[in-house]
């Protein structure tokens, strides 16, 4: 019953690691995948999630039972003051639900069946280019998808007319995705007065803000710094949505540990809005797990365990930014032409070179440099080890 059944593609970002595996080459790299890897190439476990993880082990009281349907309190509430920050007015007033999801993805995709159900506007913009799952959580989810313009090839930078030119013609109440930070792929953010600019346009047309959080603290190290544009939007009192991963920040990818919240007009609003936001969950996977969830509450609880994970994920979004300055520096010794300024503006974990296709096509054959075909690198998978080999595969591609 099942013959007719077609081979359906490999995703296109998880795809460039299943084509890496199978690459004998020992010069081979990945930059596709998104993930923080350590000088020497490793998958990092952060030293502040193990001793947690020894603190759960060893808790004897601690059960294995059923999270509630919203999952762990303590880690929804600790999640929500991480990105609106402790002293804001919609926590303090009761205005925000705050939902344990499956990562940054679930999130993204329990807010999606919510709006879908109970929001008046089906339309969401994301901007052009954005993280490639995207597109496919809102369609499937049953919102219509549109994108505004974001990035401009030209400048390697943000298009920022075209952006509120895009969101100006949007119609009356439409959804808007955000990145909060670091946006992926091409690690261009619109500055704190471009953020204010978008909100004011945004408020004024209605524009329902959905942010999608997958870096903070990642981008400048600060996760304060990193929550400016959400917090922005909070503090004038409107609504919002906003998705939280901790996959990059704490190293917990696997363990799909996320945060859905919903910051609403009024406390008995965001009560209803959270009753509805189980009968979502419910269907889905009934509650989410709860290893990871004890993981992240037992850090953010704890003053010492917060302070050492922020030294922690500040090492990792330092290194991140030492290797934009071996990069550039690489190519700059090996007189590449063009301009290669961008991988030192653009922020976060990935740099969008500007290489088409075709470049990225003999990157890959004649340098065994795997990355996805718009170009984008993950900046965490170099090291100082392979930052030559990348900068001589790019000059190669460039001058050929
Ligand atoms: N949003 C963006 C922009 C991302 O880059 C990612 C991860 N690549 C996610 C969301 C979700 O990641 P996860 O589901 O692993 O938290």
């Amino acid at each position: 019953v099942f013959a007719h059944v077609v081979q359906a593609p490999e995703d296109p970002i998880l795809g460039v690691t299943v084509a890496y595996n199978k690459d004998p080459s020992p010069v081979k790299v990945n930059l596709g995948v998104g993930a923080y890897r350590t000088e020497e190439g490793k998958p990092l476990v952060l030293n502040v999630v193990r001793r947690a993880e020894q603190l759960l082990v060893n808790d004897r009281s601690r059960v294995k039972e059923y999270l509630p349907i919203t999952g762990l309190a303590d880690f929804n509430k600790l999640s929500a003051k991480l990105i609106f920050g402790s002293d804001s007015p919609a926590l303090q007033e009761n205005r925000v639900t705050t939902v344990q999801c499956l990562s940054g993805t679930g999130s993204l995709r329990v807010g999606a069946e919510f709006l879908a159900k109970h929001y008046h506007q089906h339309t969401i913009y994301i901007p052009l280019p954005t993280w490639g799952n995207h597109p496919k959580v809102f369609t499937i989810a049953g919102l219509s998808v549109k994108t505004y313009r974001y990035y401009d090839p030209a400048t390697r930078g943000l298009n920022f007319q075209g952006l509120l030119e895009d969101l100006r013609s949007a119609p009356l109440g439409a959804i808007v995705l955000l990145h909060a930070c670091a946006h992926n792929p091409t690690g261009v953010d619109p500055t704190l007065e471009q953020w204010e600019q978008i909100r004011q346009l945004m408020r004024s047309k209605a524009l329902l803000p959905f942010f999608d959080s997958a870096y903070q603290g990642f981008a400048s190290g600060s996760l304060d710094a990193d929550a400016q544009s959400v917090r922005m939007f909070a503090a004038d009192g409107g609504e919002l949505l906003a998705a939280q991963s901790y996959a990059k920040n704490m190293g917990l990818y696997g363990e799909r540990v996320g945060a859905l919240s919903i910051v609403c007009k009024s406390a008995n609003v965001a009560a209803k809005v959270e009753s509805q936001l189980k009968l979502v969950i419910r269907p889905m996977y009934s509650n989410p797990p709860i290893h990871g969830a004890s993981i992240v509450a037992t850090i953010l609880k704890d003053s010492g365990m917060y302070q050492e994970w922020t030294i922690e994920l500040k090492a990792m979004a330092d290194r991140i930014i030492n290797m934009r300055h071996q990069l550039f520096d690489a190519l700059r010794a090996r007189g590449t032409p063009g301009d290669w300024s961008h991988i030192l503006k653009q922020i976060g974990m990935f740099t969008f070179t500007g290489l088409n296709t075709e470049q990225v096509a003999f990157m890959t054959k004649e340098y065994h440099i795997y990355m996805t075909s718009d170009g984008r690198i993950s900046m965490a998978g170099l090291s100082s080890r392979t930052v030559p080999h990348l900068a001589d595969a790019i000059h190669a591609a460039v001058t050929r």
